[in-house]
């Protein structure tokens, strides 16, 4: 087992990640001071694989446990779902201490996280994730929300939860699509922060690929540690968070490109992320062959380094639609090696372009 801690004053949190974690679970809830009763937020693959065990293990550590299996994807993390998760939180009487878990991929986490910020304005969030992104990323650093129909994750919080547990035995029965698509943002922590870590990677191909025990456990951890660090650094992205987002500018104008179905979310971040390093060697940041370990690395994890069904003048206006475009300006997150990475917003729109004609 190997605990990660999130260092944030009051709000600080641990991360528990190995195999099982039963016990670690059942100390925790018989030491958090919560109220009896419970909700247990799942989605429609993971509730029938996971739920009634996990639900078994709760009530042996004391709580009174209610399930809400809301239907799988993205659809879910809705203003409508939500609703119907405070009318079950009403009717159930839960109070401020009551704890919500989400038992998950980062959808339910997601919502059920947004819930947990909101319902009686704020009760305790505990996050079990189960899919490789979301024990990676999405549960990590307390980034909670809901979509809108104009737009993903536009209503939400920043809300940590109490703990997180991460037990990796529940990713056998992860598709082999959702290992890679958590592996693009694996990559992405060794580039913006640990050229260790990179090259484990490099090395370490058919282990990382297969989640063996003992690889799966370090790249988890590494990337949990690293995430902490930034978010503990800056939880409320006023600058170093920013740096998580490399890769992502031009992925999410290739995700709206390509309608958020063709290609999922860390495919997406692999094909920015080799986008970003084109840029930063054009602008002579950073070596060619630097950029080539990367686009050799992505391949190498079944991840694509070139998009379908995208142009470059419909990606480059979408550019200046994100979310994290400020006054106009498009922060792109560029390398000055593997592990280090600087945030320029002057990258001239040739140099993007280009950028962006060799990736479709
Ligand atoms: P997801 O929750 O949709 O899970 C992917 C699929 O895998 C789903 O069909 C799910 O039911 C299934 N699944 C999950 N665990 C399983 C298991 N152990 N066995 C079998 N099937 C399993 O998607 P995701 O990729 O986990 O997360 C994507 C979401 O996370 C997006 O909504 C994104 O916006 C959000 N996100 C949030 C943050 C954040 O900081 N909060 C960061 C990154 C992504
Ligand atoms: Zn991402």
């Amino acid at each position: 087992m190997r605990e990660v801690k999130v260092d944030l004053g009051e709000k600080s949190y641990s991360i528990y990640i190995g195999y099982g974690l039963e016990e670690e679970l059942q100390a925790f809830v018989r030491r958090a001071g919560f109220s009896p009763k419970a909700l247990l937020v799942t989605d429609t693959n993971v509730g029938p694989l996971y739920g009634s065990k996990v639900k078994k293990l709760l009530q042996a550590a004391g709580l009174q446990v209610e399930i809400a299996q809301v239907p799988a994807g993205e659809s879910s993390k809705c203003l409508a779902v939500a609703e119907g998760l405070y009318t079950k939180a009403i009717e159930l009487g839960l109070d401020r201490k009551s704890p919500i878990f989400a038992l998950g991929g980062g959808v339910v986490g997601d919502l059920a996280g947004f819930i947990a910020a909101t319902y009686m304005r704020g009760v305790p969030f505990v996050q079990l994730p189960t899919s490789l992104l979301a024990q990676v990323d999405s549960s990590v650093g307390g980034k909670v929300a809901v979509n809108h129909a104009l737009g993903k994750n536009l209503i939400g919080a920043f809300y940590q939860p109490k703990a997180v547990f991460m037990d990796l035995a529940l990713m056998k029965t992860l598709p082999k699509r959702e290992i890679y698509t958590g592996l693009g943002e694996i990559i992405k922590y060794g580039i913006i922060y640990d050229a260790e870590f990179f090259a484990f990677l490099e090395q370490n191909q058919q282990a990382v690929l297969s989640l063996e025990p003992e690889a799966a456990t370090h790249m988890i951890a590494r990337s949990c540690e690293i995430k902490a660090a930034v978010v503990s650094q800056d939880e409320q992205e006023a600058g170093l968070r920013r740096i998580l987002n490399f890769g992502h500018t031009m992925a999410h104008a290739i995700e709206k490109e390509t309608g958020y179905v063709r290609y999922n979310h860390g495919e997406a971040v692999a094909i920015g992320m080799a986008g970003a390093a084109d840029i930063s060697v054009q602008l002579g940041l950073l070596p060619a062959d630097a950029a080539a370990r990367v686009n050799r690395l992505i391949a190498a994890l079944h991840l694509p380094v070139q998009a379908e069904g995208c142009t470059v003048e419909a990606m480059y206006k979408d550019i200046f639609h994100d979310k994290k475009t400020v006054g106009g300006k498009v922060n792109w997150v560029l390398m000055t090696g593997i592990g280090t990475v600087i945030s320029r917003n002057d990258v001239p729109e040739e140099v993007v372009k280009r950028a962006m004609a060799a990736r479709i």
